[in-house]
């Protein structure tokens, strides 16, 4: 036990932080306990603990737990933590590891469900389980993103493996619940709101966990949750019998062909209708095919657009016809799309949080995805930089190269990670991924100065090669670096996003060894992609490498 809380230990200065060190006896249950803290660290999640084996494996769920079945949440696997740490509630200091406030969202027991060994299901990437919580009750899965884990080199490689938390559904299922659940925003130990704990103010924690000797205040809490659970677990026996009848339906996450007209149990209209015509070698793409397209590589799209508006480019005729590029939600949207209102504007955003949402949007004949650049689910705090290279009719692609690598040698002179994608069109994508701090003033004004700046200098030192004004008439035989996109409502092309321009291209990320002479960024298809990234290294390295843009402008301003 002292190795599988190697991790944890290693992780944290217990100097410094008043979480618990894994040293304090917890009592012995009747079930397995699980808890879910509510953590507001660099980025608000929540986390998934489940008693296993004499610890908690751990879920940093990025949206929080929902009760709708079909809204499946992304769940990074963490180091597994102590028991103990089932009852921590408090703040973690500023600049210590999760630094920011945790609250104990809920809690109770659980057991495994079909596989009663819950560590070997956890093993195979599948782990079916009940909660009997405060908040959360009834089925639920787990299910581990192969194409994911692979994608990353498995543990072994460094990579956090990323699971699906999908709700079943079951008479605690609650379709179309918005989160209307998350805003139950009390801690089920102290009945304190983020801002009582974050200040230190209130009732203390009710023990769960800990051995009857240390417990300050036992007796209730326990005997409720144990009167619940077993309450529970009766119905939840009744409601699996209903539905073992029913057709094994949850289990279709990593598969991406469709079946019949269904493709991950959206029925696609219109399958066979050609969206892009064939082109040279390569076949037309049909409304299926970009439905499976979505579905194979939406795991590894969704991180870049999830939790940001997202506009969408529309060709329900095909690329032939008519298109829309449409920034607010449309008629005959699925429910499983959500709706995002900013600040005081009346017409809400499309955003695209899940597959079913992805594949949803295929199946209105979303060829392109345009997400903004902030942070999730912070609309005015930048999230990543984007240069946009933009040559001339008469520019050849090697110049591009030479520009995107040249912008690569300046960011990184100033301690930013640079990514580089095709478009799916003429030029190519620089995308600098930062890591927001809370109050540290940099907002969009200042990522706009930055980009501005960096293009500026890049065009006087080459004049003959570069521009940053937008005047048409003064582009030829060079490249305009746009630096616009970096604006609170400014979008770009999301990474695999196809594109909806001759050969069903793609906006392919790739590693800088790929960005070289040569490159010809016509390979990168609809048809041709989804195999080219599971061979794939590009953007491995992508979530470690946010940079603060604060340090950046610093290194700027004095070099
Ligand atoms: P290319 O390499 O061919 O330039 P690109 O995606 O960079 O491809 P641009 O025209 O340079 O295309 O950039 C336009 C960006 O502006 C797009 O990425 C898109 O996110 C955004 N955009 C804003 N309005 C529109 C619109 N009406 N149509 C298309 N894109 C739009
Ligand atoms: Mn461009």
């Amino acid at each position: 036990m002292v190795k599988r809380l190697g991790d944890y230990r290693a992780k944290r200065n217990f100097d410094v932080t008043r979480e618990p060190r894994g040293e304090t006896p917890v009592r012995s249950a009747p079930y397995a306990r699980f808890v879910i803290q509510k953590h507001d660290a660099t980025r608000l999640h929540y986390d998934l603990r489940l008693e296993v084996g004499g610890v908690f494996r751990s879920w940093a769920v990025t949206r929080g737990p929902s009760l709708d079945p079909a809204d499946k949440r992304l769940a990074v696997e963490v180091e597994d933590h102590p028991l103990d740490y089932g009852d921590f509630e408090g703040t973690i200091p500023k600049g210590e590891y999760g630094g920011g406030t945790v609250m104990v969202w809920d809690r109770g027991f659980w057991a495994p469900v079909g596989e009663t060994d819950a560590a070997r299901a956890l093993a195979a990437g599948e782990l079916k389980f009940t909660l009997a919580g405060e908040k959360l009750k009834g089925e639920f899965v787990l299910v581990r993103m192969k194409h994911d884990r692979e994608r990353r080199g498995g543990k072994a490689g460094g990579g956090r493996d990323n699971w699906l938390l999908i709700k079943h559904k079951d008479d605690w299922a609650r379709p179309g619940d918005d989160d209307a659940l998350l805003d139950a925003a009390r801690s089920v130990a102290s009945g304190r709101s983020m801002d009582q704990i974050a200040a230190g103010r209130g009732r203390a924690p009710r023990s769960f966990m800990l051995d009857a000797a240390q417990d300050a205040d036992p007796g209730d809490v326990w005997n409720a949750a144990r009167t619940a659970a077993s309450r529970f677990r009766q119905a939840a026996e009744k409601g699996r019998s209903r539905r073992a009848t029913r057709a094994g339906a949850q289990s279709a996450v990593a598969k991406v062909k469709a079946d019949g007209d269904t493709v991950l149990g959206v029925r696609v209209s219109n399958a066979g209708k050609e969206l892009w015509p064939a082109d040279g070698d390569a076949g037309p793409v049909t409304k299926r095919q970009l439905a499976e397209y979505l579905a194979s590589v939406g795991p590894w799209m969704l991180a870049h657009i999830e939790g940001r508006p997202c506009s969408l480019l529309r060709a329900p005729d095909g690329i032939g016809g008519q298109t829309f590029f449409q920034r607010h939600a449309m008629p005959g949207l699925p429910d499983s799309v959500r709706l995002v209102k900013v600040g005081g504007e009346r017409e809400p955003y499309v955003e695209i949080d899940t597959l079913d949402a992805l594949v949803g949007m295929g199946q209105l004949a979303a060829l392109e995805f345009h997400p903004w650049n902030c942070a999730p689910d912070l609309i005015d705090v930048p999230g990543r930089l984007v240069f946009d290279l933009d040559p001339a009719p008469d520019v050849a692609f090697d110049a591009v190269v030479v520009a995107a690598r040249e912008l690569r040698q300046r960011l990184e002179a100033l301690d930013l990670v640079t990514f580089c994608k095709t478009t799916g069109g003429k030029g190519l994508h620089v995308v600098v991924p930062l890591a927001p701090r809370a109050g540290d003033g940099i907002g969009w004004d200042e990522a706009k100065l930055f980009t501005r700046t960096i293009a500026t200098q890049m065009s006087e030192d080459s004049p003959e090669r570069y521009l940053v004004s937008m005047t048409k008439a003064k582009r030829t035989g060079r490249i305009f670096i746009d630096y616009l996109r970096n604006d609170r409502i400014a979008t770009a092309v999301a990474p695999l996003s196809p594109r909806a321009r001759p050969g069903a291209t793609v906006s392919m990320p790739l590693t800088w060894g790929q960005v070289k002479a040569g490159l010809d960024p016509h390979r990168f298809t609809v048809h041709t992609v989804p195999a080219l990234l599971a061979n794939s290294a590009a953007w491995r390295d992508y979530d470690a490498a946010g940079r603060p843009l604060k340090a950046a402008i610093r290194a700027l301003v004095a070099s």
